[in-house]
Protein backbone atom coordinates (compact mmCIF):
# COMPACT_ATOMS: atom_id res chain seq x y z
CA UNK A 1 0.00 0.00 0.00
CA UNK A 2 1.22 3.78 -0.80
CA UNK A 3 2.10 5.90 2.27
CA UNK A 4 -0.26 8.70 0.50
CA UNK A 5 -3.40 5.82 0.42
CA UNK A 6 -2.77 5.00 3.93
CA UNK A 7 -2.65 8.54 5.39
CA UNK A 8 -6.18 9.38 3.67
CA UNK A 9 -7.66 5.76 4.43
CA UNK A 10 -6.45 6.88 8.15
CA UNK A 11 -7.57 10.32 8.09
CA UNK A 12 -10.91 8.92 6.80
CA UNK A 13 -11.56 7.02 9.40
CA UNK A 14 -10.70 9.58 11.82
CA UNK A 15 -13.27 11.98 9.99
CA UNK A 16 -15.62 9.15 10.40
CA UNK A 17 -15.26 7.82 14.28
CA UNK A 18 -15.70 11.69 14.47
CA UNK A 19 -18.96 12.20 13.08
CA UNK A 20 -20.37 8.96 14.96
CA UNK A 21 -18.86 9.94 18.09
CA UNK A 22 -21.44 9.72 20.78
CA UNK A 23 -22.85 12.70 22.25
CA UNK A 24 -20.91 13.80 25.07
CA UNK A 25 -23.34 14.92 27.38
CA UNK A 26 -25.92 12.51 27.68
CA UNK A 27 -27.94 12.26 31.00
CA UNK A 28 -26.47 9.46 32.97
CA UNK A 29 -27.17 10.91 36.37
CA UNK A 30 -27.61 7.84 39.32
CA UNK A 31 -28.91 10.52 41.76
CA UNK A 32 -31.18 13.67 42.36
CA UNK A 33 -28.42 15.85 43.49
CA UNK A 34 -26.05 14.40 40.10
CA UNK A 35 -29.34 15.34 37.91
CA UNK A 36 -29.56 18.41 39.41
CA UNK A 37 -26.16 19.30 38.74
CA UNK A 38 -26.16 17.87 34.84
CA UNK A 39 -29.64 19.92 34.29
CA UNK A 40 -27.46 23.44 35.66
CA UNK A 41 -24.50 22.79 33.65
CA UNK A 42 -26.47 21.65 30.85
CA UNK A 43 -28.62 24.61 30.52
CA UNK A 44 -25.33 26.53 30.63
CA UNK A 45 -23.55 24.65 28.14
CA UNK A 46 -26.80 25.47 25.83
CA UNK A 47 -26.51 29.38 26.62
CA UNK A 48 -23.19 29.41 25.03
CA UNK A 49 -24.54 27.26 21.89
CA UNK A 50 -27.37 28.99 21.77
CA UNK A 51 -25.42 32.37 21.82
CA UNK A 52 -27.80 34.01 24.43
CA UNK A 53 -25.81 33.32 27.25
CA UNK A 54 -25.60 37.40 28.15
CA UNK A 55 -29.16 38.25 26.78
CA UNK A 56 -30.02 35.19 29.92
CA UNK A 57 -28.12 36.90 32.67
CA UNK A 58 -29.74 40.46 32.29
CA UNK A 59 -32.94 39.46 32.88
CA UNK A 60 -32.01 38.87 36.46
CA UNK A 61 -31.20 42.06 36.96
CA UNK A 62 -33.23 44.31 37.21
CA UNK A 63 -30.81 47.19 36.33
CA UNK A 64 -29.63 45.31 33.06
CA UNK A 65 -33.49 43.80 32.55
CA UNK A 66 -34.58 45.50 29.04
CA UNK A 67 -37.54 47.37 29.29
CA UNK A 68 -40.76 45.98 27.44
CA UNK A 69 -41.92 49.69 26.08
CA UNK A 70 -45.54 48.20 25.72
CA UNK A 71 -47.47 49.53 22.55
CA UNK A 72 -50.82 48.70 22.42
CA UNK A 73 -52.19 47.94 18.48
CA UNK A 74 -55.80 46.80 18.95
CA UNK A 75 -58.43 45.33 21.43
CA UNK A 76 -61.10 43.28 20.79
CA UNK A 77 -63.65 41.90 23.02
CA UNK A 78 -64.59 38.42 22.86
CA UNK A 79 -67.89 36.68 24.70
CA UNK A 80 -65.27 35.48 27.55
CA UNK A 81 -62.19 37.35 26.73
CA UNK A 82 -60.64 40.37 25.37
CA UNK A 83 -57.45 39.83 22.85
CA UNK A 84 -55.08 42.37 22.90
CA UNK A 85 -52.65 43.36 20.27
CA UNK A 86 -49.69 44.77 21.26
CA UNK A 87 -45.94 45.65 20.60
CA UNK A 88 -42.91 45.00 23.13
CA UNK A 89 -38.89 45.27 23.22
CA UNK A 90 -37.28 41.69 22.05
CA UNK A 91 -33.98 43.40 21.76
CA UNK A 92 -32.66 47.17 22.34
CA UNK A 93 -33.13 46.26 17.96
CA UNK A 94 -35.93 44.61 17.81
CA UNK A 95 -39.30 45.07 18.11
CA UNK A 96 -41.88 41.78 18.75
CA UNK A 97 -45.49 41.83 18.15
CA UNK A 98 -47.73 39.91 20.55
CA UNK A 99 -51.08 38.46 20.70
CA UNK A 100 -52.19 38.39 24.42
CA UNK A 101 -55.84 37.31 25.81
CA UNK A 102 -56.98 37.84 29.03
CA UNK A 103 -60.27 36.33 30.49
CA UNK A 104 -63.17 38.67 30.94
CA UNK A 105 -64.29 36.76 34.51
CA UNK A 106 -62.42 37.46 37.71
CA UNK A 107 -59.84 35.32 38.47
CA UNK A 108 -60.38 32.86 41.27
CA UNK A 109 -57.26 34.61 43.54
CA UNK A 110 -56.99 37.70 41.49
CA UNK A 111 -54.61 36.41 38.90
CA UNK A 112 -55.10 34.35 35.98
CA UNK A 113 -52.66 30.76 35.04
CA UNK A 114 -51.20 31.10 31.75
CA UNK A 115 -49.95 29.12 28.86
CA UNK A 116 -47.28 30.82 26.57
CA UNK A 117 -48.92 29.42 23.06
CA UNK A 118 -46.74 28.59 20.03
CA UNK A 119 -46.83 27.36 16.59
CA UNK A 120 -44.58 25.74 13.92
CA UNK A 121 -43.22 26.02 10.46
CA UNK A 122 -45.26 28.68 8.06
CA UNK A 123 -48.25 29.67 10.99
CA UNK A 124 -47.95 33.49 12.81
CA UNK A 125 -48.88 34.40 16.15
CA UNK A 126 -52.64 33.48 15.35
CA UNK A 127 -52.47 30.51 14.11
CA UNK A 128 -53.38 28.86 17.61
CA UNK A 129 -56.47 31.01 17.82
CA UNK A 130 -57.34 29.77 14.44
CA UNK A 131 -59.96 26.45 14.44
CA UNK A 132 -58.90 25.92 10.75
CA UNK A 133 -55.27 23.50 10.39
CA UNK A 134 -53.41 21.68 12.88
CA UNK A 135 -53.85 23.97 16.05
CA UNK A 136 -57.41 23.67 16.08
CA UNK A 137 -57.96 26.56 17.89
CA UNK A 138 -55.73 24.80 21.22
CA UNK A 139 -55.30 28.92 22.57
CA UNK A 140 -58.68 29.77 22.24
CA UNK A 141 -59.92 26.89 24.40
CA UNK A 142 -57.32 27.51 27.15
CA UNK A 143 -58.70 31.56 26.93
CA UNK A 144 -62.05 30.41 26.80
CA UNK A 145 -60.93 28.09 30.20
CA UNK A 146 -59.62 31.42 32.23
CA UNK A 147 -56.38 30.98 31.03
CA UNK A 148 -54.25 34.19 29.97
CA UNK A 149 -52.53 32.93 26.83
CA UNK A 150 -49.99 34.70 24.96
CA UNK A 151 -48.16 33.91 21.51
CA UNK A 152 -45.62 35.45 19.63
CA UNK A 153 -44.47 34.69 15.62
CA UNK A 154 -41.56 32.62 15.80
CA UNK A 155 -38.85 32.69 13.85
CA UNK A 156 -39.07 30.90 10.58
CA UNK A 157 -35.61 30.88 8.83
CA UNK A 158 -33.87 34.34 9.30
CA UNK A 159 -31.46 35.48 11.73
CA UNK A 160 -31.99 39.18 12.86
CA UNK A 161 -28.76 40.40 15.00
CA UNK A 162 -25.27 39.29 14.07
CA UNK A 163 -23.80 37.08 16.69
CA UNK A 164 -27.08 34.79 16.83
CA UNK A 165 -28.33 31.83 16.16
CA UNK A 166 -31.77 31.03 14.79
CA UNK A 167 -32.56 28.38 17.39
CA UNK A 168 -31.80 30.95 19.68
CA UNK A 169 -33.66 34.18 18.77
CA UNK A 170 -37.24 32.18 18.61
CA UNK A 171 -36.31 30.93 22.41
CA UNK A 172 -35.35 34.38 23.55
CA UNK A 173 -38.44 36.23 21.91
CA UNK A 174 -40.40 33.18 23.70
CA UNK A 175 -38.95 34.37 26.94
CA UNK A 176 -39.85 37.37 26.35
CA UNK A 177 -43.15 36.63 26.47
CA UNK A 178 -43.10 34.69 29.24
CA UNK A 179 -41.19 37.38 31.21
CA UNK A 180 -43.84 39.52 30.37
CA UNK A 181 -46.30 38.10 31.50
CA UNK A 182 -44.70 36.59 34.77
CA UNK A 183 -44.55 40.81 35.37
CA UNK A 184 -48.78 41.36 34.82
CA UNK A 185 -50.10 42.46 38.03
CA UNK A 186 -52.91 39.79 36.50
CA UNK A 187 -51.05 36.65 36.22
CA UNK A 188 -49.83 34.02 38.88
CA UNK A 189 -46.11 33.70 37.62
CA UNK A 190 -46.12 30.50 39.68
CA UNK A 191 -48.93 29.19 37.15
CA UNK A 192 -47.26 29.55 33.68
CA UNK A 193 -46.76 26.82 31.55
CA UNK A 194 -46.15 26.41 27.47
CA UNK A 195 -47.97 24.54 24.55
CA UNK A 196 -47.04 24.03 20.99
CA UNK A 197 -47.02 21.51 17.84
CA UNK A 198 -44.47 21.27 15.27
CA UNK A 199 -41.63 23.25 15.51
CA UNK A 200 -44.32 25.05 18.08
CA UNK A 201 -43.36 21.33 20.43
CA UNK A 202 -40.07 21.54 19.76
CA UNK A 203 -40.05 25.74 21.08
CA UNK A 204 -42.32 24.10 23.96
CA UNK A 205 -39.13 21.62 24.93
CA UNK A 206 -36.69 24.52 24.55
CA UNK A 207 -38.85 26.91 26.65
CA UNK A 208 -39.99 24.40 29.36
CA UNK A 209 -36.34 23.09 29.21
CA UNK A 210 -34.07 26.53 29.74
CA UNK A 211 -36.79 28.08 31.92
CA UNK A 212 -37.51 26.33 35.47
CA UNK A 213 -40.29 28.92 35.89
CA UNK A 214 -42.23 27.02 33.69
CA UNK A 215 -44.51 24.84 35.17
CA UNK A 216 -46.16 22.75 33.18
CA UNK A 217 -45.13 21.71 29.15
CA UNK A 218 -46.99 20.49 26.52
CA UNK A 219 -44.90 19.58 23.39
CA UNK A 220 -47.21 18.14 20.64
CA UNK A 221 -46.04 16.58 17.36
CA UNK A 222 -42.00 16.41 18.09
CA UNK A 223 -40.87 14.09 20.64
CA UNK A 224 -37.97 12.30 18.33
CA UNK A 225 -34.77 11.47 18.38
CA UNK A 226 -31.83 13.81 16.60
CA UNK A 227 -31.28 10.59 14.13
CA UNK A 228 -35.12 10.99 12.99
CA UNK A 229 -34.27 15.03 12.66
CA UNK A 230 -31.67 14.22 10.00
CA UNK A 231 -33.81 12.28 7.62
CA UNK A 232 -36.43 14.39 5.57
CA UNK A 233 -36.81 17.39 8.16
CA UNK A 234 -36.55 20.72 7.62
CA UNK A 235 -32.11 21.18 8.96
CA UNK A 236 -33.52 24.26 11.43
CA UNK A 237 -33.21 22.96 14.54
CA UNK A 238 -29.89 22.40 14.10
CA UNK A 239 -26.49 24.72 15.84
CA UNK A 240 -23.17 23.98 16.28
CA UNK A 241 -22.33 21.72 19.03
CA UNK A 242 -25.94 20.65 19.87
CA UNK A 243 -25.58 16.81 18.58
CA UNK A 244 -22.22 16.94 19.86
CA UNK A 245 -23.50 17.22 23.22
CA UNK A 246 -26.98 16.16 23.22
CA UNK A 247 -29.93 13.98 22.04
CA UNK A 248 -33.63 15.80 22.29
CA UNK A 249 -34.28 12.99 25.51
CA UNK A 250 -31.65 14.93 27.05
CA UNK A 251 -33.39 18.34 26.48
CA UNK A 252 -36.98 16.89 27.47
CA UNK A 253 -35.08 15.79 30.44
CA UNK A 254 -33.82 19.05 31.68
CA UNK A 255 -37.92 19.94 32.32
CA UNK A 256 -37.92 17.20 35.12
CA UNK A 257 -38.86 17.00 37.58
CA UNK A 258 -41.80 19.39 36.13
CA UNK A 259 -45.10 17.85 34.37
CA UNK A 260 -44.56 17.23 30.89
CA UNK A 261 -47.16 15.80 28.13
CA UNK A 262 -46.17 14.92 24.51
CA UNK A 263 -48.08 13.54 22.37
CA UNK A 264 -47.80 12.11 18.53
CA UNK A 265 -49.84 10.60 16.66
CA UNK A 266 -49.79 7.35 14.84
CA UNK A 267 -50.54 8.29 11.70
CA UNK A 268 -46.98 9.87 11.82
CA UNK A 269 -44.81 8.46 9.39
CA UNK A 270 -40.56 8.90 9.04
CA UNK A 271 -39.14 10.16 7.11
CA UNK A 272 -40.33 13.67 7.36
CA UNK A 273 -42.57 12.87 10.61
CA UNK A 274 -42.12 12.06 13.88
CA UNK A 275 -43.39 8.16 14.23
CA UNK A 276 -44.60 6.83 17.79
CA UNK A 277 -41.98 3.95 17.83
CA UNK A 278 -39.11 6.35 17.20
CA UNK A 279 -41.31 8.79 20.70
CA UNK A 280 -41.69 6.03 22.74
CA UNK A 281 -37.53 5.50 22.92
CA UNK A 282 -37.12 8.75 23.25
CA UNK A 283 -39.61 8.59 26.14
CA UNK A 284 -37.21 5.87 27.92
CA UNK A 285 -34.69 8.49 28.23
CA UNK A 286 -36.91 11.30 29.61
CA UNK A 287 -38.58 8.32 32.18
CA UNK A 288 -34.95 8.16 33.39
CA UNK A 289 -34.56 11.77 34.42
CA UNK A 290 -37.89 11.48 35.76
CA UNK A 291 -37.08 8.45 38.16
CA UNK A 292 -33.84 9.83 39.60
CA UNK A 293 -36.02 12.95 40.10
CA UNK A 294 -38.63 11.16 41.79
CA UNK A 295 -40.99 12.13 39.61
CA UNK A 296 -42.62 8.93 37.36
CA UNK A 297 -45.36 9.50 35.66
CA UNK A 298 -44.86 13.09 35.59
CA UNK A 299 -43.71 13.04 31.81
CA UNK A 300 -46.49 11.32 29.70
CA UNK A 301 -46.75 10.15 26.41
CA UNK A 302 -50.19 10.59 24.77
CA UNK A 303 -50.37 8.32 21.32
CA UNK A 304 -53.50 9.11 19.72
CA UNK A 305 -55.10 8.11 16.83
CA UNK A 306 -54.67 11.35 14.43
CA UNK A 307 -51.59 12.97 12.43
CA UNK A 308 -49.47 15.96 13.08
CA UNK A 309 -52.33 18.09 14.82
CA UNK A 310 -52.68 19.57 18.28
CA UNK A 311 -55.24 17.28 20.42
CA UNK A 312 -57.01 19.70 22.32
CA UNK A 313 -59.13 18.21 25.45
CA UNK A 314 -56.17 16.13 27.12
CA UNK A 315 -53.22 18.96 25.78
CA UNK A 316 -55.88 21.56 27.57
CA UNK A 317 -56.90 19.03 30.48
CA UNK A 318 -52.98 19.18 30.74
CA UNK A 319 -52.54 22.11 31.55
CA UNK A 320 -55.48 23.07 33.79
CA UNK A 321 -54.67 20.04 36.43
CA UNK A 322 -51.17 21.31 36.45
CA UNK A 323 -51.83 25.06 36.39
CA UNK A 324 -54.94 25.47 37.72
CA UNK A 325 -55.42 26.49 41.60
ZN1 LIG B 1 -37.33 25.04 9.46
Amino acid sequence: MRPLFLIGLMLCCAASSLAQAPPQRRFAAATAEEAKRWQAASRSVLLDLLKMKDQWDGRSNPATFLPFHERRIRTNLKEKYTIHEIEINSTVQRRLPIVLTIPNINAAQGKYPAVVCIHGHGGTRFSVYEPQGPYRAFAQTLAEKGFATISVDVGQHKVHEEGRTLMGERLWDLIRAYDYLARRADVDAERIGCAGLSLGGEMAMWLGAMEPGIGATVSSGFLTTVANMREGHCPCWDFPGLTEAFDFSDIYSLIAPRPLLCQIGKQERAPGGFPPEIAQAAMKGIDRAYGVLSAKGKAELEIHPEGHVFIVPTGVAFLEKHLKP
